[in-house]
C-alpha cells in the first residue's frame, strides 16, 4: 500500500516518529507522501527533511491555504527549487480553505493560483485542500492548471458523486482517507463505489481523522488498510485488488514522469 497523504513532521510524532514508520513498513505500507507544508513559510522542508532521511518516503512542497497570508515572492523561489528534488513528487498541499478562513480568501486565491503556475512549470501534479470551497477550487483549477494536462490528486476527497464526477473531468484522482469508514458518509461512499478504479488513491492524512476502528485516535500511515478495506467493501472488491489498483494508480501519477532516477527508489 501507499499511503499518498500524510503529515509525520507533526509534533504528535515527536515521540515516536520511529516507530510508526516501522509499523507502517510492518503492516504492509511501502511509501508514505510526506506532505511538507508543516507550519508554513518561510519552511517549507517539512517533507523534504522525511525523504531526505527514509528510503520509504516521498514528499511534497507547498504552502496550505491555511499559511498562504505568510507567502511572498522569496517563497515561491524556494518552491521551484524544492521540485528539483528528486523525492519531491507534487506541489500541495495547495487549495482554498473557506472553513476556518486563516488566510484572507483573496490571498489564498492568489497564493494557489502561483502555485499551480510553479507547478506546471516543473511539470509535477498538484494535491489540492479544498474545504467550503469547492466551486472556486474547481473555477481555478479550470482556468489555471487543466489544459496542462498534469492532473493531480484531491486529497482526502470528501465530496459525493457529482463532485466525484467533476473532479474527474478535470483529470484528478481521488484521494479517499478515514472520513470514508465513517457511519454518516452516505455520499462519499457512493462516489467511492462507482469512482473507476484507476483514479483512486488511499490516505490516512495523520495525525488526523483516524479511519474506524481508530477514530478518536492519532491517526498514524499503518492505518490506511481500514480505508482500503472499506473501500474493498463498497466495491465488492478483495482487498489486494484495492491495495493493488492504488498502489499502481499512485506510480503512474506521481512516478513515471520523473527523469533522473534517486539512488532512494524503490521501484
Ligand atoms: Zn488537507
Ligand atoms: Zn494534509
Amino acid at each position: 500500500m501507499i499511503d499518498s497523504h500524510c503529515h509525520l513532521d507533526n509534533k504528535q510524532f515527536d515521540t515516536d516518529r520511529e516507530a510508526v514508520i516501522e509499523r507502517a513498513l510492518a503492516a504492509g505500507v511501502e511509501n508514505m507522501v510526506a506532505v511538507g507544508t508543516g507550519e508554513g513559510p518561510p519552511d517549507l522542508e517539512a517533507g523534504v527533511r522525511l525523504a531526505d532521511r527514509y528510503p520509504c518516503f516521498y514528499a511534497t512542497a507547498g504552502v496550505h491555504p491555511h499559511d498562504a497570508a505568510k507567502a511572498t515572492e522569496e517563497t515561491y523561489k524556494h518552491l521551484a527549487a524544492l521540485l528539483a528534488h528528486p523525492k519531491v513528487i507534487a506541489v500541495g498541499e495547495i487549495g482554498l480553505d473557506y472553513h476556518y478562513d486563516f488566510s484572507p480568501r483573496e490571498t489564498q486565491r492568489a497564493v494557489f493560483i502561483e502555485q499551480m503556475h510553479i507547478a506546471r512549470d516543473a511539470r509535477k501534479p498538484i494535491v489540492i485542500h479544498t474545504r467550503e470551497a469547492w466551486d472556486d477550487t474547481l473555477a481555478l483549477i479550470r482556468e489555471h492548471w487543466a489544459t496542462s494536462g498534469l492532473g493531480g490528486i484531491m486529497h482526502c476527497f470528501s465530496g459525493g458523486p457529482e463532485e466525484a464526477r467533476q473532479a474527474l473531468e478535470l483529470g484528478f484522482y481521488l484521494s479517499f482517507a478515514g472520513i470514508l469508514t465513517f457511519p454518516k458518509a452516505i455520499d462519499l461512499q457512493r462516489a467511492a463505489a462507482e469512482v473507476p478504479a484507476d483514479r483512486m488513491l488511499i490516505e490516512t492524512d495523520a495525525p488526523y481523522l483516524a479511519p474506524v476502528p481508530k477514530r478518536g485516535k492519532r491517526n498514524e500511515p499503518a492505518y490506511v488498510v481500514e480505508t482500503a478495506r472499506k473501500l474493498a467493501a463498497l466495491r465488492g472488491a478483495t482487498l489486494e485488488a484495492i491495495t493493488t489498483v492504488t498502489t499502481n494508480n499512485f506510480r503512474r501519477l506521481c512516478l513515471a514522469h520523473r527523469a533522473p532516477r534517486d539512488p532512494h527508489d524503490i521501484f
